[in-house]
């Protein structure tokens, strides 16, 4: 099943329970029934299936003894999306036991961090060595490539044009058939100081190796010498998607023949075939991180996997929030827009309590709302980042063009541009404009902005969701890691 397809069986089952107008016992189970069903066709591991159910049941158990009035329906999706999350998150809890710590890369490292790139043949390695150079490139790191594929007829050449069109440093050999040999000259070549590369500053060498089609005995061998003779501080296996459950075989294998990282990429997220749920899985039942998926063929189809934002934003559609703060913070520190734009008071705050430990203690107000847009206006050509608000806030399952969603921007400012300040800054607009006796004020603004009254509602609904969504999240964002400090 493709993940889109899993992504809306799951919101089907909690949109399902969402209408019943008694959550009781048998509403629970059957929607435990249904997301587990969707996890089985979406080709995740019995075992995992079934820990995931068992864990569902018993926080919603827990829950069932808490104080009336609490809302069972939130509880309860929270208590999904939290599993679904540590089923693919090896460090909250996917597999048994502790994920290892891995080695982060880190800009002007000298001498340069190696990273040496393993896989079968045809699972996206050289491409994923590509792309993970020029993801480094872009935030800051001088990388370099090198190729140790000797044995792949096209591999150098890949690599080769690839590097150039990219304009990353690169190394191989047309001449020289011992991998190893290759490794370790480009290797000292970039590390080197007395090389015009190294004068360049490189901190980042990224070695493509030999691939086969099976996890023979020669490939691992050959991987085992590899390591031994070029010293990575870190082994990242990259692996298809469409593989599903066999995933955890595969990476259990490498594990074994390589001491340093079992960190994992999983390429081909965007395709078609099955597996992506299943791979997911699991590599976290083995313990080893997903650090980047590859969702296309691309240079620049790479993502930072984060468990919980892959779960709300690409799984649930229902937007990250914590995870677009870190983006948008991560982008202003780049683009140094703190500093020529002058952050007003509101939104400097906003930035402060998604991006800090506060939470749960900030208000978001429709005129927060209308500086998180004025946010995303500013960040101009970064505007995918939209994709990270709720789905329903921009369009079915983020997929519509970025100019509709900017459009969509645009008119909710307009229709709040005619709001008074009490409707702004007050803590529930919706009480406030939804009521029977309030519903002037509703006409009013939709008189002000030239806009319909169900446009005005839309709004306020999308306000409430997001609002709710942030004091969800508030508490699971404070214990969560930044993305960015992963690698
Ligand atoms: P290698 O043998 O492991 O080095 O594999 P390659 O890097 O040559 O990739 C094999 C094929 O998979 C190529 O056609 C790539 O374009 C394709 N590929 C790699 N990563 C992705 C991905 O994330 N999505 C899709 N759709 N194709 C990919």
């Amino acid at each position: 099943m493709v993940l889109a397809q899993l992504g809306e069986s799951l919101v089907g089952a909690l949109a399902q329970m969402a209408k019943s107008t008694v959550v009781d016992d048998k509403v629970v189970v059957d929607c435990l029934n249904d997301v587990s069903r969707a996890l089985l066709q979406a080709d995740v591991r019995f075992e995992t299936v079934r820990a995931v159910q068992a864990s569902i049941g018993s926080a919603v158990v827990n829950l069932q003894s808490l104080a009336a009035g609490t809302d069972r329906r939130r509880a309860i999706k929270h208590a999904v999306v939290d599993e679904l999350r540590r089923m693919l998150d090896p460090a909250a809890g996917g597999g048994t036991g502790k994920p290892p710590p891995f080695f982060v890369p880190r800009k002007g490292r000298k001498p340069a961090s190696v990273v040496m790139f393993v896989g079968l043949q045809g699972s996206g390695k050289t491409t994923t060595c590509v792309k993970y150079a020029d993801y480094h490139r872009r935030t800051g790191f001088s990388p370099a490539l090198v190729c140790a594929d000797t044995f792949r007829a096209g591999a150098l050449d890949q690599l080769r044009q690839n590097a150039a069109k990219a304009g990353i440093p690169f190394y191989g050999s047309y001449t020289e058939s011992d991998p190893v040999r290759v490794a370790v000259e480009g290797v000292d070549r970039f590390r080197n100081a007395d090389q015009a590369a190294a004068a360049e500053g490189c901190d980042l060498i990224v070695v493509d190796t030999s691939g086969r089609h099976s996890q023979e005995a020669a490939l691992l061998e050959e991987m085992r010498q590899l390591a031994e003779a070029t010293r990575p501080d870190l082994v990242v296996l990259v692996m298809d998607a469409t593989i599903g459950q066999a995933a955890f075989d595969q990476a259990l294998a490498f594990k074994q023949s390589v001491e340093v990282g079992a960190v994992i990429v999983v390429t081909k997220m965007d395709g078609h075939a099955k597996g992506g749920g299943g791979a997911l899985s699991a590599v976290a039942a083995t313990k080893s991180p997903v650090i980047f998926i590859g969702t296309g063929e691309h240079i620049a189809d790479l993502e930072a996997f984060d468990a919980r934002s892959f779960v709300s934003r690409r799984l649930l559609g229902m937007g990250d929030l914590p995870g677009f703060m870190d983006k948008i913070e991560d982008a202003m520190t780049t683009m140094t827009m703190a500093a020529d734009q002058g952050q007003e008071g509101l939104e400097q705050q906003l930035l402060h309590e998604l991006t800090t430990v506060k939470g749960a203690s900030f208000t978001f107000t429709l005129r927060a709302l209308y500086s998180l847009f004025r946010l995303v206006q500013r960040m101009g050509p970064l505007g995918h980042l939209v994709s990270f608000l709720p789905a329903g806030l921009l369009g079915d399952k983020g997929k519509q063009e970025e100019e509709g969603q900017q459009d969509k921007i645009k008119r909710y400012m307009t229709i709040m541009d005619s709001m008074s300040a009490a409707e702004l800054d007050g803590a529930d607009p919706m009480k406030l404009m939804m009521t029977k006796q309030q519903q002037s004020r509703i006409n009013r603004v939709a008189r002000g902005s030239g806009r319909p009254v169900s446009q005005v509602v839309e709004l306020l609904q999308e306000h409430k969701r997001m609002a709710e969504m942030l004091s969800e999240l508030a508490p699971a964002h404070v214990k969560r890691k930044r993305p960015n400090n992963k690698h």
